[in-house]
């Protein structure tokens, strides 16, 4: 569940994978404990206030999922607010300080960056907000 973990990430949601809790696969959203698991044999409840049982093997379908059961919506949802790789809080950057750290041409054509607080990755509109609106499209739900 990975992939799930990172499109949520994309979408802005708060997204922790805890891959190995009690035994199970378990994605722990927005601090409020709601957690994916892809079997039924979670005993201890403590760990969750609600839980989502995932049922497809297809990445796409398992965001699916998450997305139906959690009832989001376009308005929950907020790309450039959290980064992929490590899930910290993302923060607007001025363009002079990543002048040399992103390629030349997306120097040269882009006017907001954004940097996570915690690796420093940097994010620009055109790779960030193309990827989740491109998810969403993906999903057609919305
Ligand atoms: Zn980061």
């Amino acid at each position: 569940m990975g992939k799930l973990t990172k499109w949520l990430r994309i979408l802005g949601f708060d997204t922790v994978y805890a891959a190995n809790v009690a035994g199970e696969k378990l994605i722990d959203i927005d601090r409020d404990r709601i957690l994916l698991t892809r079997t039924k044999r979670i005993r201890n409840m403590k760990i969750a206030k609600k839980r989502i049982f995932i049922t497809s093997n297809h990445p796409f379908e398992q965001l699916r999922e998450v997305v139906l059961a959690m009832g989001i919506t376009e308005e929950d949802i907020r790309p450039f607010s959290r980064c992929i790789r490590c899930n910290a809080s993302i923060r607007l950057i001025e363009k002079n300080a990543v002048r040399g750290k992103v390629p030349d041409y997306v120097w040269e054509t882009q006017n907001t960056f954004h940097t996570c607080g915690h690796c420093r990755r940097i994010y620009w509109s055109g790779s960030h907000i193309q990827r989740s609106r491109d998810i969403i499209n993906r999903l057609g739900m919305f």
